[in-house]
């Protein structure tokens, strides 16, 4: 199969060339540089070129707690545009599936415990990030609405919070695990408090890159469902910002250091997500644990300081 990957220059992205870099298919990752996916001509151009046989779509306008409050207009816009451009053009060209990715902090807010997929559409999301999460429900009505109206093989799978090498470090816009690697760093360079965000005690469940790479792949060639599918570890992985700031503090050898300024959202307290289905379905997987995940995206940002995104 030729499989075109929307997105293959960031975090998933790059887990993905990393994991698939013996894979009997022709993968393309591309970049913004590639086809900025905003534009409808081009990413025709681009269809019309490759023809493609399968679509994994990661390109989106992503970041943490902050820049999902600062930047509500960015992240709906430029997501829903995206979106439906690469969606219709895989009707267009007749692509025989898929896979686009949307996220557990788009369930409801006020909600269950555990989320499972039922419950995507169940009410509103957090109020933090409610334009990201509602462009990405519409991916998944939009999908939907191509299974129902033609037949599409098109389908979603929900990954939790993502981390690993190749991610984005801005002290601003990146998500938490990124965030606070480059805080300590910078923090334990300049004989600072490491400063971490809120109370420290909101949980989540973090999946290290190249794991979900490998459940991407999966997702692609042998997941028959057409419903949604949470690619997650399991609740008891769940973790706490703080213990994740310790971890990374640990990597530093600053662990005396860390505080927390309670000045700052906590956002959603937690985003509990049930992985049955996923270990129903694929027995055998298996995660990495986050101690070392971390200790693989701190040594990459130590490597790769001067030139990585930040
Ligand atoms: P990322 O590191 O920020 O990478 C974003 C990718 O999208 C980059 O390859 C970027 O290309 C591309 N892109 C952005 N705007 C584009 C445009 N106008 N045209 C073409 N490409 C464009 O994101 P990620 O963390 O890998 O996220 C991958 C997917 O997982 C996204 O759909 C995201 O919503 C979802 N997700 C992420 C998380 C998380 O914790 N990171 C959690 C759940 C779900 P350039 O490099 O050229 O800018
Ligand atoms: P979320 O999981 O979608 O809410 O997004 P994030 O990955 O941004 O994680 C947000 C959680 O981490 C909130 O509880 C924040 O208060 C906490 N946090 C602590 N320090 C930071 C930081 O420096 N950046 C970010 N983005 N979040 C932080």
């Amino acid at each position: 199969m030729k499989i075109i990957v929307t997105g293959g220059s960031g975090l998933v992205g790059q887990a993905m060339q990393s994991v698939c870099h013996d894979s009997e298919h022709t993968m393309i990752f591309l970049s913004s540089a590639d086809c900025n996916l905003l534009e409808k001509d081009q990413v025709k151009q681009l269809f019309e070129n490759e023809r493609p046989d399968a679509v994994i779509h990661l390109a989106a306008c992503v970041g943490g707690l902050f820049k999902n409050m600062n930047q509500k207009v960015e992240m709906y816009e430029k997501n829903m545009l995206m979106n439906h451009n690469v969606l219709s053009c895989c009707h267009e060209y007749y692509v025989k599936k898929m896979v686009s990715c949307l996220s557990t902090c788009i369930f409801p807010d006020k909600t269950t415990y555990p989320i499972n997929e039922s419950m995507l559409h169940d009410g509103p999301p957090h109020s933090s990030n409610d334009a990201y999460a509602y462009a990405k429900r519409m991916l998944e009505v939009q999908s939907k609405a191509y299974q129902e109206q033609y037949n599409d093989n098109f389908i979603c799978v929900i990954p939790t919070n993502i981390y690993g090498e190749h991610d984005n470090y801005s002290l601003q816009d990146a998500h938490v695990i990124p965030a606070l690697i480059h805080k300590c760093y910078l923090a334990k360079q300049k004989g600072e408090p490491f400063v971490v965000c809120g109370t420290g005690s909101p949980l989540r469940q973090f999946i290290y890159s190249k794991d979900l790479a490998k459940l991407l792949m999966w997702s692609l060639l042998e997941y028959q469902e057409k419903d949604p599918i949470i690619l997650s570890v399991s609740e008891n992985d769940e973790v706490s910002i703080a213990q994740v700031a310790y971890l990374i503090a640990q990597e530093y050898n600053y662990e005396d250091h860390m505080v927390f300024d309670t000045s700052y959202s906590d956002g959603q307290y937690k985003k509990t997500a049930d992985n049955g289905k996923l270990m129903r379905l694929h027995p055998t997987v298996s995660f990495t644990n986050i101690q070392t995940g971390i200790h693989h995206a701190v040594t990459w940002f130590n490597q790769n300081v001067s030139s990585c995104r930040k």
